[in-house]
């Protein structure tokens, strides 16, 4: 990997280019910000998609208005509203016990510390950087799928482990800006640098000579 001198120098240059790009960059899941919402959308988000995530919690919240609710749910019937998005038995269990303690454990408010956040049923990192940033404010890398596979190519990091990318981005990327670099990797990593078939030749940083790695 690059000295970090080198590293930041890039990253600088990546920012630049990103955020004149994608200027209003933001989270793809329609939670109007609200923090239990988001929480809840990002969980069932694993393996699904934002898309089909923003349809299901449409009825989901509408039958479970606030984490009370939720967290006295038949558990039966939080399973059939999240079924379209995947491994609903795990999903409809971290959804209903997050729930919990969020309503009886912090007074019906999501918590606004690292700490506190993966106390909560389902919740890892990933999702508290984003409840975190986009919530709270406070500095976050999301380390996901694409902010991992891109970041690695563009030669910021060199590792696939979520926890080292956070570490290895947070070193070059500043606080104020973490957040939204995150969101904007996403909109990058969909537009152009995918996963498969990556779209090089139209690429602003092709002359970086990325690895192709997945
Ligand atoms: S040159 Fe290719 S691999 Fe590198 S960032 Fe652009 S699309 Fe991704």
């Amino acid at each position: 990997m690059m000295n970090i001198k080198k590293r930041k120098a890039r990253a600088e240059q990546v920012m630049a280019v990103l955020k004149d790009r994608y200027p209003d960059s933001d989270c793809t899941l329609e939670s109007g910000k609200d923090a239990w919402k988001l929480l809840e959308m990002t969980r069932l988000a694993a393996q699904c998609t934002d898309k089909r995530v923003n349809e299901v919690s449409i009825g989901l919240f509408r039958k479970y208005p606030t984490p009370e609710s939720m967290a006295n749910a038949d558990i039966c019937e939080l399973e059939e509203i999240v079924r379209p998005c995947g491994l609903y038995h795990m999903k409809a269990k971290d959804l209903r016990e997050s729930s919990r303690q969020i309503a009886y454990e912090y007074g019906g408010r999501v918590p606004d510390t690292m700490e506190e956040l993966l106390k909560l049923s389902g919740v890892g990192r990933k999702i508290a950087n984003l409840i975190l940033g986009d919530i709270y404010g406070k500095p976050g890398i999301v380390s996901d799928t694409h902010c991992i596979r891109i970041s690695k190519r563009l030669g910021l990091t060199d590792t696939t482990d979520p926890r080292k990318n956070e570490e290895q981005l947070s070193e070059i990327i500043p606080v104020e800006e973490r957040a939204v670099f995150c969101h904007r990797l996403v909109d990058f990593g969909r537009e152009i640098c995918r996963a498969a078939h990556p779209l090089c030749d139209g690429c602003p940083f092709r002359e970086f000579n990325c690895t192709k790695e997945k």
